[in-house]
């Protein structure tokens, strides 16, 4: 497959294409070839874009302690002389990871990699759940990809320039589309942000229509996309379905179980990133680590009285945060003692500060 088609069709870049010739060099003469990960099924690996179909991982991999593949990546690989199984023997660096943070369980899941664009898809039936969508976006900006606000469902909307209105108050910028998975509404919209060889995903509640948006961008590609045949390493073949679908106009689309289940405590600092101008006010406050409860020298309290930061939006922001190091807190005791230990740094300098300068005490 030539180069320029790889990069429509599976978002291959320039940068990889370096990448990859930089492992050849180094290699030792191993014949190396790049594919991108569709599946994983008990070990094996479902590729796409080279002629080694599936592949597991050298050993070496494993206790490299570096990157393990996840659907989405760019691999390096060697296929095998039999012409079965190949060998994956490096991971590209990512452009984009997607991760749950499972309560309770202490490493991070990925769920998928290198994904350019989040879809937060919501339902034009009822007025948005904004406090919901502002979670999502911060989850994506969390993972590193680049979100879009899809307002689905428009064929069945009360007041779809309202809730276009409300979605783009909380976008932070990111685009905004309306849709109908019913009608075809928008649907080409959505294709043109993926034609470059872009890949995207799906986040939001369930019955917005996800898997709708996802059957009308693969149109008739629909019932070649899906099943891959895999071998499991004692040589029996089984089947499962591709999660990473290639689209008929050029990119592709990520559909990982995992992918649903995306929850608040995987936003990270993306929900400073998601509240950019929250972060742009607090910025301008007196200490680094301010929580804006009243510590001195807040700007954000300051923004606040003056009716320059919605109180709404601000509410929203807190609340999340809060959840977010509660969650932390919980299921990582260095953050717990760490917690404790700035607000006995900030009292202390509180009443440092209120003995040297009486000023000081009511600011
Ligand atoms: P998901 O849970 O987000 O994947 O949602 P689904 O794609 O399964 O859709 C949930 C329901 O909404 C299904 O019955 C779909 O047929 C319906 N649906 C999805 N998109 C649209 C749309 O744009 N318009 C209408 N009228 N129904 C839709
Ligand atoms: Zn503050």
């Amino acid at each position: 497959m030539d180069f320029e088609s790889v990069c429509i069709r599976l978002g291959w870049t320039a940068e990889r294409k370096v990448q990859l010739e930089l492992l050849t060099r180094d290699g030792g003469g191993l014949a190396l070839v790049a594919a991108r990960v569709a599946v994983e099924h008990r070990g094996a690996f479902g590729l796409l874009g080279c002629d080694v179909e599936t592949a597991r991982p050298a050993g070496r991999l494993r206790s490299a302690g570096g990157a393990w593949p996840a659907v989405g990546d760019w691999v390096a690989v060697t296929a095998s002389p039999g012409g079965g199984e190949g060998i994956i023997h490096h991971v590209l660096p990512r452009t984009s990871l997607l991760e749950r943070k499972r309560p309770g369980a202490n490493q991070a899941q990925v769920v998928a990699a290198n994904v350019d664009i989040v879809f937060a898809v919501t339902t034009a039936e009822r007025p948005p759940n904004l406090r919901r969508v502002e979670r999502t976006l911060a989850v994506i900006a969390a993972g590193g990809a680049r979100p879009a606000i899809v307002l689905n469902k428009v064929d069945l909307a009360r007041d779809a320039t309202g809730d276009l209105r409300a979605l783009a108050s909380v976008s932070g910028g990111a685009p905004c589309l309306a849709t109908s998975a019913a009608t075809g509404t928008g649907i080409d919209d959505l294709r043109a942000l993926l034609a470059t060889g872009a890949t995207g995903a799906m986040l939001g509640p369930s019955g917005a229509g996800k898997s709708s948006l996802v059957n009308a961008l693969l149109g008739d590609a629909r019932l070649e996309t899906g099943v891959v045949r895999l071998t499991d390493a004692k040589g029996r073949h089984t089947t499962t379905r591709r999660e990473l679908l290639e689209l008929p106009g050029g990119g592709c689309l990520i559909d990982t179980p995992g992918m649903r289940e995306l929850g608040l405590w995987d936003a990270g600092d993306g929900i400073e990133r998601a509240f950019g101008d929250v972060a742009e006010v607090a910025a301008a406050c007196r200490y680094r680590d301010c929580q804006h409860r009243g510590e001195p020298g807040c700007a954000v309290v300051a923004a606040l009285d003056s009716g320059a930061l919605d109180a709404a939006r601000f509410a929203s922001f807190d609340k999340l945060r809060r959840e977010a190091a509660f969650h932390e807190r919980q299921h990582d005791p260095r953050s717990a003692a760490a917690s404790k230990g700035r607000w006995k740094a900030i009292h202390k300098q509180q009443r440092a500060r209120s003995r040297v300068d009486p000023k000081l005490r009511d600011d």
